[in-house]
């Protein structure tokens, strides 16, 4: 703080998922923070792994804080497992819980600003991460900085792919890599449909 920039803490689900907005933030004049709160990744190694990755990246590459606030698995249990295979409200109750500790965080550090890269990502659900942080943001004084990062993605996709960092298949939680993995299978049996029909 003090560079004449805008402080602003930038909730992150990942690495490769920071690697544009963090960018792009500072090109338009904040100088983000990053809080990692995903408490919706499984298993908890996986969740390790990601954040280990994002910790590396900020402290060699970007040169960037990360604050690591609070991983409530089982408030993730209450709240967004119930809705099961329920995708949209399933998502919408986990973004809920992590914004709000990223708020709550932004309060307790003393920021003005939030943003987050849930949004990056295509596979999100855009319109409703916007309602979750457009409706805590203020409830925590705070002002959300909403951006459309997605045309950004394929090339946070290529830079880190070249920076070597772990990419994960599925977005964090155990129903989200079932509805990855049938995603597979059945683009993998597309395919195959083709390749037999002769319009491979
Ligand atoms: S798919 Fe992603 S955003 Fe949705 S509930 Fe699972 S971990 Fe959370």
């Amino acid at each position: 703080m003090g560079s004449g920039k805008t402080p602003l803490l930038l909730h992150a689900c990942c690495g490769p998922c920071s690697l544009e907005p963090l960018r792009l933030l500072r090109e338009e004049g904040f100088e983000p923070t990053i809080c990692w709160t995903n408490p919706n990744i499984q298993p908890i190694e996986e969740h390790d792994l990601r954040l280990r990755t994002l910790q590396d990246w900020a402290r060699e590459v970007a040169h960037v804080n990360v604050v690591v606030a609070g991983d409530d698995r089982a408030a993730w249990e209450r709240a967004a497992a119930p809705h099961g295979f329920d995708r949209e409200a399933r998502c919408r109750a986990c973004y809920a819980l992590r914004l709000a500790e990223a708020c709550r965080t932004a309060r307790e550090l003393g920021f003005d600003h939030i943003a987050t890269t849930l949004v990056v990502s295509p596979y999100q659900l855009f319109d409703v991460c916007h309602d979750v942080l457009a409706a805590l943001a203020p409830a925590y004084g705070l002002t959300p900085v909403w951006r459309d990062f997605r045309d950004w993605y394929p090339r946070a996709t290529t830079r880190s792919r070249e920076l070597g960092m772990y990419r994960q298949n599925y977005c964090g939680c155990r129903f989200s890599a079932a509805e990855a993995a049938i995603e597979r299978h059945e683009a993998r049996d597309a395919r195959k449909a083709r390749k037999a029909s002769g319009h491979a």
